[in-house]
């Protein structure tokens, strides 16, 4: 156990005790406590607000190159402390150790890239129609962001945010999960030691409501940048709406996963089985519903199942592991009534199907077979070490399928057809498709959904741009 609660970051300090309240943090593996997190107060969050309000008219003026330097120097920290940051993810999420320590570099690489995309905030001329007359587009950081993320990739998702809101000028006040602070607050010790100016960028942690109210409704922040899952989503863009808070919202999903009987079905199915592993299944493009034509079902099952039952489940940290616990007990009881009430319905357990021993939240890799529509994880997104499959004849039938929902983040499909995968490729309303292939995220890739999965990008070019305003200038002589 840690000896001192992990603390808030504001205006370049850490803020803990002084009478605040206090969150126990949970080992996912053992249940054991892990430590404690500073709980913000109110004044807190005041005090965070007006350190990035205070910060930012310096930032903006930051020369790009040196916004640039500053998180090349980050991204090589980050790197450089790799094996620590994999360990506090093993640790607080319950990942498994080399994927935790990969999610160091990733997350550097992250960095790198917003550094690259400061320098190529480009304006541009554009030719006159009025004589004498200048006419310039200017590309301006939008001003300071609140930012909240989820605790599925606890360093990925504050670096992505921090990274490219710095990259633009903007200055940030962040809340990441409560579920694995200590590695937040790791990437905050690492940005301070890299020189980020106080008030460039303060962490809270605490009342998530209170926290998103307050920064919400203050008229400091000009820009939300939110990862998490629907409901709150939208809560959150209600809040945003009155001051016209600009948004960026990367919401839940419940990717289709088509399997056609032209697929290359050795390839695919040890593919998604480790798709599915990853996170323990607790991934927003986590592939979910799976739809599997009628001719190559039997096989694909048979092919997928020996893949997830080859998945070695245990100790995050121990060599070997494959897959960790879920998160918590909370995620632990939902994915077993996803179970109960498939079954319940009729489904068939093909593999897993329970929980795994009575310490820690590991739960078997499980594949419910011959899963009706009307069962809730056909509909709810389980966010889990869980799929579901049911068969499909045409092609017509699983896109109407696939788009059913008011979800609308990832799909994938596996098939050796141009014209079909041109129709999925037309049809299927997503964000994100991966056609076989998974490799639907990277640095330099827009990363986003459509529908209820939300709206806006991060990675790519789009991502940085999320952060600009746009003025345009007519210049007479
Ligand atoms: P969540 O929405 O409960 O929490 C996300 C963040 O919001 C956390 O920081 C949490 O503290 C905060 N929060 C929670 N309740 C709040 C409230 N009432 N007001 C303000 N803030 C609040 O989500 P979660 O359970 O932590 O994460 C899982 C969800 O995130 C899933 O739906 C998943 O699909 C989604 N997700 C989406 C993406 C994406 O890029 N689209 C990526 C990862 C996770």
């Amino acid at each position: 156990m840690s000896a001192q609660p992990i603390g808030l970051f504001v205006a370049g300090e850490w803020r803990r005790g002084g009478g605040r309240g206090e969150l126990a943090r949970v080992n996912p593996s053992t249940d054991e406590v892990l430590g404690a997190l500073t709980v913000a107060e109110v004044q807190d969050v005041h005090d965070a607000l007006e350190a990035a309000r205070a910060a930012f008219p310096r930032w903006r003026a930051t020369p790009a190159v040196e916004r640039a330097t500053l998180l090349h120097k980050a991204g090589a920290a980050i790197r450089a402390r790799a094996p620590e940051f994999g360990q506090l993810i093993a640790t607080e999420l319950g990942n498994v150790l080399p994927a935790a320590t990969f999610e160091a570099m990733v997350a550097a690489d992250v960095m790198d890239w917003s550094a690259g995309e400061a320098r190529r905030i480009y304006g541009r001329v554009v030719p006159s129609r009025f004589p004498f007359t200048r006419q310039t587009v200017l590309k301006e950081p939008i001003g300071p962001v609140f930012a909240a993320c989820p605790w599925n990739m606890p360093l990925i998702f504050p670096a992505r945010k921090i990274a490219e809101a710095l990259a633009a000028g903007c200055t940030v006040v962040i809340k990441p999960a409560e579920e694995t602070p200590a590695t937040a607050a790791l990437l905050m010790q690492v940005l301070h030691d890299c020189g980020l100016p106080p008030g460039v960028v303060n962490m809270l942690f605490g009342r998530p409501d209170m926290v998103s109210r307050t920064a919400l409704v203050s008229g400091v922040i000009r820009k939300l940048s939110f990862t998490g899952s629907v409901p709150v989503g939208k809560q959150l863009a209600a809040l945003a709406a009155p001051q016209l808070v600009r948004c960026t919202l990367e919401l839940g999903g419940h990717a289709p996963t088509i399997v056609f009987d032209d697929a290359d079905v050795d390839v695919a199915a040890p593919l998604l089985a480790e798709r599915k592993a990853r996170v323990s299944g607790q991934v927003c493009n986590s592939p979910t519903r799976f739809y599997v034509q009628e001719g190559v079902y039997e096989r694909f099952r048979e092919r997928f199942v020996a893949a997830l039952q080859s998945v070695r489940v245990g100790d995050p940290l121990a060599g070997g592991t494959q897959m960790g616990p879920l998160v918590n007990a909370r995620r632990l009881g939902a994915i077993e009534a996803f179970v109960a009430d498939a079954t319940a319905q009729g489904a068939r357990v093909a593999t897993g199907g329970s929980r795994i021993g009575d310490r820690g939240s590991f739960h078997a890799l499980t594949l419910l077979d011959e899963v009706p529509d009307s069962a809730r994880i056909m509909r709810e997104e389980p966010f889990g070490a869980v799929a579901a499959m049911q068969p499909f004849r045409t092609l017509d039938e699983v896109v109407g399928k696939a788009n059913a929902l008011p979800f609308g983040l990832a799909a994938y499909a596996f098939s050796r057809s141009a014209r079909t995968l041109h129709a999925l490729t037309e049809q299927l309303e997503v964000g994100l498709l991966g056609l076989n292939s998974c490799n639907i995220a990277a640095a330099e890739t827009p990363f986003g959904g459509v529908k209820d999965s939300g709206y806006g990008s991060e990675g790519g070019t789009e991502g940085v741009e999320g952060y600009l305003l746009t003025k345009y200038v007519a210049e007479g002589c």
